[in-house]
């Protein structure tokens, strides 16, 4: 099968059949954008070796690739509108990789709402590597940023932080035990298009998860100009995750600064927090350095970290 049956055969049904996608014949998608709203857009590359592991199934990076965009879709206050999939092979991709792949994102396009516009396919000397371009739509002027916040304001948090982190630690020690249920966390995380709409109503700003909860919060709070205090308690982490605290076998930081979460931080003044009934509150903002953050934890002492977060170089 050559490229271009490929895309027709495997790419062409993510469309679902919409116009805009010109039925992947053409040299570009055209959008309708509804009036009074603006595009959010967004990109995530993963990379073999890197974002995922060079055996992970086809479904999981399916999964991962979209849903990772989708959660700074919801970040910004957008509504999923379509998203293209580049991809480079590094060998010649079996009819089987294909389908259990665009399988997965059909799954992950009806539980959303999304469909895909476009993409492209090439040959990669380097591992496989998927990038994702997502658009959101969100009312004019309305869109929740991570500069908006200011001191005094809540944050909170909109799940538990950690598994993914765990996930990941379990694969490396080839854990079956509780590999299924870290796993499930590592590769689907569940992006909170859910608050999309609250946050743009009710919150300051926002940020999403990736690179780790406090490396994240001090990036929300140095875009708003402010420092931050976090206060650590067990509700930040699942019950699995805290009875590992609990039993000494990690520390609570890791959790803190593991990354790959695709939670919500978000910054909302006191009085708008009635309408996050759940949500965990984790500190607040306040007048100081932009992007202090000071952290208590589970034990009430101030954590000191090597690093807050995941960074590339
Ligand atoms: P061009 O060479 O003009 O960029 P391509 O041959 O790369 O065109 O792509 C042809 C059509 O197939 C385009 O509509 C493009 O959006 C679509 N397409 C290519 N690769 C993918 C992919 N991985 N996923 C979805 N659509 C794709
Ligand atoms: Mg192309």
């Amino acid at each position: 099968m050559n490229e271009f049956e490929t895309i027709s055969r495997y790419f062409k049904p993510l469309t679902q059949g919409r116009p805009e996608a010109l039925g992947l014949l053409d040299d570009a998608a055209v959008l309708n954008i509804p009036e009074d709203h603006e595009l959010a857009v967004t990109t995530d590359m993963l990379v073999a070796g890197v974002h995922f592991a060079a055996d992970a199934l086809p479904q999981h990076i399916a999964h991962k690739s979209l849903r990772v965009n989708l959660s700074d879709l919801a970040a910004m206050g957008a509504k999923p509108l379509c998203y293209q999939l580049a991809i480079a092979f590094p060998e010649k991709p079996s009819a089987a990789w294909l389908a259990t792949f665009t399988q997965a994102l059909q799954e992950d396009q009806k539980t959303f709402g999304i469909f895909c516009s476009g993409g492209d396919t090439t040959r990669t000397p380097g591992p496989l590597t998927i990038s994702i371009t997502a658009l959101g739509i969100v009312p004019k002027g309305q869109a929740v940023k991570r500069s908006g916040g200011r001191a005094g304001d809540v944050l909170i948090l909109s799940g538990p932080v950690g598994d993914a982190w765990l996930g990941l630690q379990c694969h490396f020690a080839q854990d079956d035990k509780t590999l299924l249920y870290f796993t499930e966390a590592l590769y689907k995380p569940v992006p909170r298009l859910d608050w999309a709409a609250h946050l743009r109503t009710h919150a300051h700003a926002a940020i999403d998860v990736s690179d780790g909860l406090i490396a994240d919060t001090a990036h929300l709070a140095r875009a708003s100009g402010c420092s931050a205090q976090i206060k650590t308690t067990p509700s930040f982490f699942s019950a699995a995750g805290f009875e590992m605290i609990k039993t000494g076998q990690i520390d609570e930081r890791a959790l803190l600064t593991g990354g790959d979460d695709y939670q919500i931080v978000a910054a909302v003044p006191p009085a708008a927090l009635v309408h996050f009934p759940d949500a965990i509150i984790i500190g607040q903002l306040m007048e100081g350095a932009p992007g202090d953050i000071k952290v208590q934890g589970l034990a009430g002492e101030t954590l000191q970290f090597d690093s807050l977060g995941w960074v590339h170089f």
